[in-house]
């Protein structure tokens, strides 16, 4: 077998591309290895969605440099949301880089691939297309027990901030009895949580109209076999009672919802392009808790966006005492050249950005321990992911709610469902013991 090193930045999107990647690799002879060194394939799928993204990135391609050299038979291929920004300017950049694919192009990976081994040259193709990836792409799966399954392609929001919808093209969602067979493929070889991903899986079905997202994830939570179901990521302008319901009433259904908000006032929501308001959001908050009183709520957040004022900001920090996620995600407004606010007036400066992020990111780890603190002595069903990172006998496993819980290793398997007592929640993680 050759060596293929496969580079994964980005969001769980980029995980499950190369997941059908290193698929179609193996069909060509290709086995997946942990170092770049000593492989014969180098592929990096990129990110680009904010600027240090990109670095990473830059830096990597960098070091390939001295291993082309070392080894000028290696290939280095470009795929992923970078490859579709900058397309051939990577080649010029980095003529190292053998071939440039774009985010519509995952499935043409082993015709380019075996064309380079072939004939060498470059190759770029980053025509974004009108079509999905075909289904019987194949999937070589990371997880052994958690399946990632794209619903849909691209995103058709343009939010003001945004690259996505400019490198990933319009939304494209596949047919649900596509989406079906993955999982109960899925479920036959022995996975038992699958999270279906798209930008706004909430939209999933506007285009073929064949079933809507809540008939998806009904049509998901009967396959039989099938213990857990999640699902990422939600728009709020979209997210329908029907959906509300659906999750209260199926059995495999996680209660957690990532919803990303990404700022806490109507001034900045306009200037977002994020369609909802303050006033709207809380309702539909209002509404999840009270059909479904134990969902964990998550959310994204973005600061230093252009315009954002001291007052905005406070607003935003009320805005989250008074929602309560569960945990956010932070980020520093970023740049992207092509979208509309790389043009806004008023950018912020940096120092004020970061300053932005402590206090917001202060403020969260408060509430994200004060909800845990509630878990104090509670019993949760776990399922058992494997050994921590630091300690071979603290074993990891989330929760429904998809909460981290820590427990000491007894003779549970990766995996298993089993019950833990929560005995000391912390603001990432609840540690507990097996009951
Ligand atoms: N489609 C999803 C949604 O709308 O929530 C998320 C996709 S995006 C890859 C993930 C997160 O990155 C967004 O929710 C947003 O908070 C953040 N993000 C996107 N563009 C950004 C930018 N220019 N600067 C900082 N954060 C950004
Ligand atoms: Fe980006 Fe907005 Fe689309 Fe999410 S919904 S991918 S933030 S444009």
């Amino acid at each position: 077998m050759k060596k293929a090193f496969i580079g994964v930045y980005g969001c769980q999107m980029n995980i499950s591309d190369a997941e059908r990647m290193e698929g179609q690799l193996r069909t060509i002879g290709y086995e997946r290895v942990a170092e770049m060194e000593g492989a014969d394939l180098i592929l990096l799928n990129t990110c680009c969605v904010r600027e240090t993204a990109e670095d990473k990135v830059y830096g990597k391609i960098g070091e390939i440099k001295h291993l082309k050299r070392a080894n000028p038979d290696l290939i280095f291929g470009i795929t992923g949301c970078m490859a579709q920004k900058e397309s051939d300017g990577l080649i010029k950049r980095a003529p190292h880089i053998d071939f440039v694919l774009g985010t519509n192009k995952v499935h043409e990976l082993t015709h380019v691939v075996q064309e380079i081994e072939r004939e060498r040259g470059h190759i770029v193709d980053t025509q974004l297309g009108e079509t999905e990836l075909p289904d019987d792409v194949p999937v070589a799966r990371g997880g052994k027990f958690s399946a990632w399954v794209p619903i849909m392609y691209g995103c058709n929001n343009f939010c003001t901030y945004c690259i996505v919808p400019y490198v990933r093209g319009r939304e494209r969602s596949r047919l649900p009895e596509d989406v079906v067979q993955e999982v109960r493929e899925a479920v036959a070889q022995g996975y038992k949580e699958v999270t279906l991903l798209g930008q706004n899986v909430n939209s999933y079905g506007k285009d073929h109209k064949q079933a809507d997202f809540a008939d998806l994830l009904k049509m998901v939570d009967e396959v039989p076999g099938i213990e857990r179901v999640r699902f990422m990521t939600s728009h709020p302008k979209d997210l329908s009672d029907k959906v509300i319901a659906v999750i209260r009433d199926g059995e495999h259904i996680c209660e957690h919802i990532h919803l990303p908000v990404q700022y806490g006032s109507n001034k900045l929501l306009k200037a977002m392009n994020r369609v909802y308001t303050v006033e709207s959001y809380k309702d539909l908050v209002r509404r999840i808790r009270q059909e479904i009183p134990n969902a964990s709520l998550t959310t994204d957040l973005i600061v230093g966006f252009p315009g954002e004022t001291e007052e905005d900001f406070a607003e935003m920090l009320a805005f989250l005492k008074e929602i309560r996620y569960d945990s956010a995600y932070t980020f520093i407004y970023s740049k992207r050249s092509g979208t509309p606010a790389a043009t806004m007036e008023n950018q912020v400066d940096d120092k004020v950005k970061h300053q932005r992020l402590e206090q917001l990111m202060a403020l969260q780890n408060e509430i994200s321990l004060e909800i845990n603190q509630g878990l104090q002595d509670k019993v949760l069903e776990v399922m058992v992911e494997g050994p921590s990172k630091n300690d071979a006998d603290t074993w990891t496993g989330r929760t429904r709610t998809n909460k981290i819980v820590l427990f000491a290793h007894g003779d549970e398997q990766e995996g298993d469902f089993i019950n833990v007592k929560i005995t000391q929640p912390q603001t990432w993680v609840l540690k507990g013991e097996r009951v």
